[in-house]
């Protein structure tokens, strides 16, 4: 039905690489995958019992008659591994000099050195896991937060494909049910009516809706987003921005700023990376043309995903606690409109508190000094971040690649109602509805062209 000629052939090559990430350890690993996995590096490691899949065994690795140390192999039989081929793991101490030499006496012996990504290409093409399952070993590896693996744990465990596999049977039987209408036209049997065929295509759509509706909880848990504080100077911007990074900062590693006007670092707000950047240019030029510091506040809001806009309270809340801000900071809120800006009023303690209102119900009031109702605010940030996208069910779509695929399908789909209503031959929708399968294939990989595998493979760590 949908071929699968875009899938590159099997090579039948044996691949080496160092698995263990590049430097010195305690462990090092080398890694073999092929038919000849077994056999390459023999003369170098000299066992005390013969290899059995599944099972590691002690030995001396030796060369040129010297013993230079000692490490444990692991042999997995075809197709019981993880590329479903022979595989070979050589766990040495973890020298550089001593994981080189392995790899080159590999090579020596007739391997060849794996390209990033390869091992697990080459389980994708034996038809061990799927492309998700593929892309999910990348993303795990990737991960900087625990729920970053934990979506990425799911994936590699099928749940995307598991979530999509009921759409593309519903997909298969209403193309099956059109194919037989067609061939039996001629013997009088009963065409599908449209009515039935349209109620098909809508309890499609129905299926497809969540899984695309995934995509923006999924995308922020991958890319995570950008969230830009901005207010005048000395509203605390950098008080705060220290208050919200520094509990976070043995969950993930710390960026330092990566432009000249922003200072930059990730955090973690619930498992969802953000990278928080401090509008510290607008304060660095106090004295400069105000232009230049609206300029640049103006571009870091721009390409925040979210606005974090400060207020100081003691400019702000006045003696009868209502709120009057000044002029600036009613320019920088105008300037944010449709922008939803989460507004917060800082050094709380100093200021009488706001008068409770509709207003100042939706702020969020804060101490940077103190810490007072930051935790809270930690919470409003979530929210905001994470809205109404909490996706219970599992499996949803983390990238682009996915999100392209399912809309591809749906458009597909689009296509065929439009044409039922307009009563083209059943031939036609059968068009659309092979288009729309094709796209469902191209998110597990079961037909996805060739550059569009090496793009995503090339994107993987060496020895993985
Ligand atoms: P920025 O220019 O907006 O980045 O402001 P800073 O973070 O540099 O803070 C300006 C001044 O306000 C500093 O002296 C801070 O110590 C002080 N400050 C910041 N937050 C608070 C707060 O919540 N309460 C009080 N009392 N002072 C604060």
């Amino acid at each position: 039905m949908t071929g699968s000629t875009s899938i590159p052939s099997i090579a039948e090559d044996t691949i080496v690489a160092v698995a263990t990430p590049p430097g010195r350890g305690g462990i090092g690993i080398v890694r073999l995958s092929g038919p000849d996995s077994r056999r390459l590096l023999s003369a170098h490691l000299q066992l005390r019992s013969p290899l059995l899949p599944g099972r590691a065994r002690y030995c001396a690795i030796v060369d040129g008659g010297a013993r230079l140390d000692e490490g444990v192999v692991t042999y997995f039989a075809e197709p019981n591994s993880y590329t479903g081929e022979d595989v070979l793991e050589v766990a040495a101490h973890g020298s550089p000099v001593i994981l080189d030499l392995l790899v080159r006496r590999a090579l020596e012996a007739g391997a060849r050195l794996a390209r990033p990504g390869e091992f697990t290409e080459r389980a994708f093409l034996h038809g061990r896991i799927d492309l998700t399952q593929a892309e999910a070993v990348r993303d795990l590896i990737a991960a900087e937060t625990l729920y970053q693996v934990r979506v990425a744990a799911e994936q590699l465990d099928g749940a995307l494909s598991r979530r999509v596999a009921p759409v593309k049977e519903q997909l298969i039987a209403l193309v099956t049910l059109l194919e037989a209408g067609i061939d039996f036209a001629e013997d009088d049997i009963d065409v599908t009516p449209d009515a039935e065929i349209a109620r098909q295509l809508d309890a499609l759509d129905a299926a497809l809706e969540p899984i695309a509706a995934s995509f923006r909880e999924g995308r922020l848990v991958h890319n995570g987003l950008t969230m830009a504080i901005v207010g005048r100077p000395n509203a605390g911007k950098s008080s705060l921005f220290n208050r919200l990074v520094e509990r976070e900062r043995a969950i993930v590693t710390a960026t330092p700023g990566t432009t000249r006007d922003l200072v930059t670092e990730r955090i973690s707000l619930g498992g969802i990376p953000v990278e928080l950047a401090d509008t510290a240019g607008l304060r660095e030029t106090r004295d400069e043309a105000e232009s230049h510091g609206i300029a640049r506040t103006e571009s870091a809001m721009a390409d925040a995903d979210l606005v974090l806009l400060l207020l100081d309270a003691a400019a702000t809340v006045d003696a009868e606690g209502a709120l009057r801000l000044p002029e600036e900071d009613a320019r920088l809120l105008a300037s944010l409109e449709g922008r939803s800006p989460l507004v917060v009023l800082n050094k709380i303690d100093l200021a009488r508190p706001a008068r409770s209102n509709r207003v100042t119900e939706e702020l969020a009031q804060v101490s940077a000094l103190t810490g007072e109702g930051v935790p809270e605010l930690r919470e409003r940030l979530l929210e905001r971040v994470r809205g109404s996208a909490n996706d219970a069910e599992g499996g949803m779509l983390t990238s682009l690649r996915h999100y392209e695929a399912l809309q591809g399908c749906a458009q597909a789909m689009t296509r065929a109602r439009g044409g039922l209503v307009q009563q083209v031959p059943h031939e036609m929708l059968l068009l659309d509805l092979y288009a729309a399968l094709q796209e469902l294939d191209q998110l597990t990989g079961a037909t996805t062209a060739d550059d569009i595998l090496n793009r995503i493979f090339s994107s993987f760590c060496i020895g993985k």
